[in-house]
Formats: C-alpha cells, sequence, structure tokens
C-alpha cells in the first residue's frame, strides 16, 4: 500500500521575526527539512558605528558559537574571545575572577558585534529563499494571529506589507518577534513585568592598557558597569547599567567629560579612556510571559517569551537554548505535527517558562544584593566573594552553568 503521510518538507512552519533568534530558528527548521516561511518587517539594517565598530555587541557563549556554526554562520572578524572574567564592587576588596582553563575551555565566549552577526544570517538565508528552495521570505509586519479551533486545521498570520494584506497558513507558528511580540499579544498572553527602574548605556571606548581578553565588570551602587574586550586589543564594548536620570545625564555630556567619568567609575582598571564612539541608552526590563505555549501550534522563544538584565549577557544565549529544545523535541519526532502536538510542546514551554523564571530570579537577586549600600552587607560579599574564589568545585558548575555546557 501507497504511503501517504506528508513528510516534513510538506509540514510548513512560521518564524516572525528575523532577529539573531528567529533567523537560526529558521536555518536549523530548513537543515531538519521543513518548509519554512519567515515573516520581518524588514531586512537588518546596520547599526550605529564607533571607533570602526558597531556599539550593539551581545556575548556569546560556547554553546551559542556552536548553534550558529552548525548553520554556518559565524563572523570571526566580528567575534571577540574572552578567557577570563573579572567582576569586582563599589566597596569591593575581593575581585571575582573566572578563568576559561578552570573549565578546560579556550574561551569563556564571545563578544560578538551584532550587525555582522545579522547580516551572516541573512546571507545564508537568502541562500535558501529561491524559487524551489525550502525558504520563503515576506518582508511585512504580523498584525494578526487566528488559531484552529479543530485538529489539524491550520494557525493563519495576516501580515501587512507595503501595498497588500496576505494570510499565511501554517502548521506551527515559532514567535521570535522580540520583547513587544505581537504574536503574543494578538494570543492575549499576559507577561509579568519586573521593572528595573534602569537603563544602558552603551558605546565603544578606545583605553590605554589593553583589555587582555578580559570581560570587565563592576557592580556600581545603581548598576554594573562593564567593559567588553573587542578584536583590537585596546577597544572595548561598554554596557553601562545606572538609573534614569544618570544614564540621561551621561549621554548628554561631552565626549572629554564622558569619558573621564568612565575612567573614574571604572577605577582606572585599562587606564586612561582616550576616546568614546557615539552613546546609545537602552530602557531595561525584565518580563516573562505567562506561558510558552499559548496555543498548541504556536510557541514563544528568545525575547517573545521573557527578557532578563543585560548583566549576565544571558538575553541571546537563552533564546539559543530555546531553539535548542524545541529542535530536540522535534528530532526525536518530526511528525509530532501531525496529529495533536500539544504533548510534546508542552514539554518544551515547561522547560523553557521554568529556565526563564529561575534566571529572571537569579538576575534580579544579584542585581538587589549588589545595590545594597550597608556596610555589613558590603563585608558579607566581600567574604562570599573571598570564599567563592577558593571553592573551584563550586566555581566550575556556575562557570559550566554560564557557558550553557550544562545544557542539554
Ligand atoms: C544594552 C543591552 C545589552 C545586551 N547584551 C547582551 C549580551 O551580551 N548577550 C546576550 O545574549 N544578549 C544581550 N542583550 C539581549 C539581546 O539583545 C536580546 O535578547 C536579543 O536581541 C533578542 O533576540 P530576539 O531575536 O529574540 O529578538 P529581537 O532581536 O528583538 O528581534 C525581533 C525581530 O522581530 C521583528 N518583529 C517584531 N515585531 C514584528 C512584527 N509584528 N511583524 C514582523 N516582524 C516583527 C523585528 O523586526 C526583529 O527583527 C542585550 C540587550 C541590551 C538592551
Amino acid at each position: 500500500m501507497k504511503n501517504t503521510s506528508p513528510t516534513s518538507e510538506q509540514l510548513h512552519i512560521a518564524v516572525v521575526g528575523a532577529g539573531p533568534v528567529g533567523a537560526t530558528a529558521a536555518l536549523l527548521l530548513i537543515k531538519q527539512g521543513y518548509q519554512v516561511t519567515l515573516v520581518d518587517r524588514q531586512e537588518p539594517q546596520p547599526g550605529p558605528m564607533g571607533l570602526g565598530m558597531d556599539i550593539r555587541n551581545v556575548a556569546l557563549s560556547p554553546a551559542s558559537a556552536q548553534l550558529l556554526k552548525s548553520v554556518g554562520v559565524w563572523p570571526q572578524a566580528y567575534a571577540a574571545p574572552y578567557d577570563t572574567m573579572r567582576i569586582w564592587e563599589h566597596w569591593g576588596t575581593n575581585d571575582l575572577v573566572f578563568d576559561a582553563t578552570d573549565v578546560d575551555q579556550s574561551a569563556l565566549g564571545w563578544i560578538v558585534q551584532v550587525s555582522p552577526l545579522l547580516a551572516q544570517l541573512w546571507q545564508q538565508l537568502h541562500l535558501h529563499a529561491t524559487s524551489n528552495g525550502p525558504l520563503s521570505i515576506v518582508l511585512g509586519q504580523v498584525q494578526n494571529i487566528v488559531v484552529p479551533v479543530k485538529t489539524g486545521d491550520k494557525v493563519v498570520l495576516t501580515v501587512e506589507q507595503e501595498s497588500a494584506v496576505n494570510h499565511v497558513s501554517v502548521d506551527l507558528v515559532i514567535a521570535a518577534d522580540g520583547a513587544e511580540s505581537v504574536v503574543r499579544k494578538s494570543l492575549d498572553v499576559p507577561a509579568a513585568l519586573i521593572p528595573t527602574g534602569q537603563m544602558a548605556l552603551t558605546t565603544v571606548v578606545r583605553t590605554e592598557f589593553a583589555h587582555q581578553n578580559t570581560a570587565w565588570q563592576r557592580f556600581l551602587l545603581d548598576g554594573p558597569l562593564a567593559l567588553l574586550p573587542a578584536n583590537d586589543p585596546h577597544l572595548c564594548s561598554v554596557v553601562w547599567t545606572q538609573s534614569d536620570t544618570s544614564c540621561q545625564r551621561r549621554l548628554a555630556l561631552g565626549d572629554e567629560a564622558f569619558c573621564a567619568e568612565l575612567q573614574h567609575a571604572f577605577e582606572n582598571r585599562l587606564g586612561k579612556v582616550q576616546a568614546a564612539a557615539q552613546r546609545q541608552g537602552f530602557p531595561l526590563r525584565q518580563q516573562l510571559a505567562e506561558t510558552a505555549m499559548p496555543h498548541s501550534r504556536v510557541v514563544l522563544i528568545g525575547d517573545a517569551l521573557r527578557v532578563v538584565h543585560p548583566l549576565a549577557g544571558l538575553g541571546v544565549n537563552l533564546g539559543f537554548e530555546d531553539i535548542a529544545s524545541l529542535l530536540k523535541i522535534i528530532h526525536a519526532n518530526p511528525h509530532f505535527l501531525l496529529g495533536d502536538p500539544s504533548s510534546q510542546l508542552n514539554k518544551f514551554a515547561r522547560q523553557r517558562h521554568l529556565r526563564s523564571e529561575s534566571m529572571l530570579r537569579a538576575l534580579d537577586g544579584l542585581k538587589r544584593l549588589y545595590a545594597q549600600d550597608k556596610p555589613g552587607i558590603s563585608w558579607l560579599r566581600n567574604v562570599g566573594v573571598g570564599v567563592f574564589n577558593s571553592q573551584l568545585w563550586l566555581k566550575r558548575q556556575v562557570m559550566r552553568e554560564a557557558m550553557g555546557l550544562t545544557f542539554r
């Protein structure tokens, strides 16, 4: 008898949002043999540049690097490895130091410029978007999503394009449309918001002393200040978390005054801050959607599911974990979309929600701990750091977790 069951090429998945998370998800699904429609408002635009590099940078873990490389993407010339992370605080006497050799790795991670990363992802996407290829790219804005009531019916996305409104019918929607996800909002999924009262000021600076492939982070009372290495040993990208008012004031400073404040806040660890690029401010929030699976044929990933504080550089990395977790389920049962996929996707949703909750709680706790100005608490923090530094097994565990080496 002839086998008439559809193959994975006949199952159709839409990915909404082609930021780092959605674009990577689309490439991996194509690799698994799915027919994919990728929807984004527009192709990525080059970000603001300064001192020869993109001022938007993300720290990517070894697990994330591996995922990108598996789809042929790695912007080598724009990815600076860091083998050490050095953390200290406002009143601190002890530095907390993480070294890649402690976990037998050559790097703890890479600081990657966002524009070249997105450009490479899209270059790879275009290779698959040929007339008979497995990928359709739809440039337009998703306005609405209608989910089926009956098993077997399709999910329908309404996409507004320049001169038309189109409908895309698919077996599964993966929403990677960022913190303001229209898919999440259309399905009335509440998202719990943890306000931070903070903004992140980002820029690129030139320093007198070389950064030594180290990610430097000083916890100040109103938020952490990070100087992250670039491929040029004297260039660092800056992520400076602070109160809204301090951020507005520092955005308005002249270059010389800004460099002097940064150098002082950084305790001159890299000598004189000699030049700064254009500065940008981002309001910060932490947020978690009530569920990662609002319907048996719709899942949320990346910032559409949760937004975390940038202090641990985890946003994209958690989004990549979402993809890996979803693909594991798909890989175990490529035909899961033929029947009712809710039991498999529920497993994904539960795992990812729990992981997001624990990360949000940990980051919120860390932020609060370092905002405490009481001398007793500061003393305790310093003792804690000293003890932690001496417990290599504990440090290794934390490092393996942060590097995505424990995530399976
Ligand atoms: C200051 C700062 C520093 C950070 N540092 C780090 C770091 O070091 N490491 C790290 O891992 N993360 C970091 N992050 C977080 C990281 O930037 C985000 O987690 C990441 O961009 C989320 O990726 P995403 O693909 O889920 O969403 P986005 O990057 O937000 O992409 C969403 C995409 O969806 C599209 N879209 C949205 N709505 C629609 C619609 N209705 N129709 C069609 N398309 C739509 C958008 O055009 C966009 O392309 C940082 C964030 C900030 C603010």
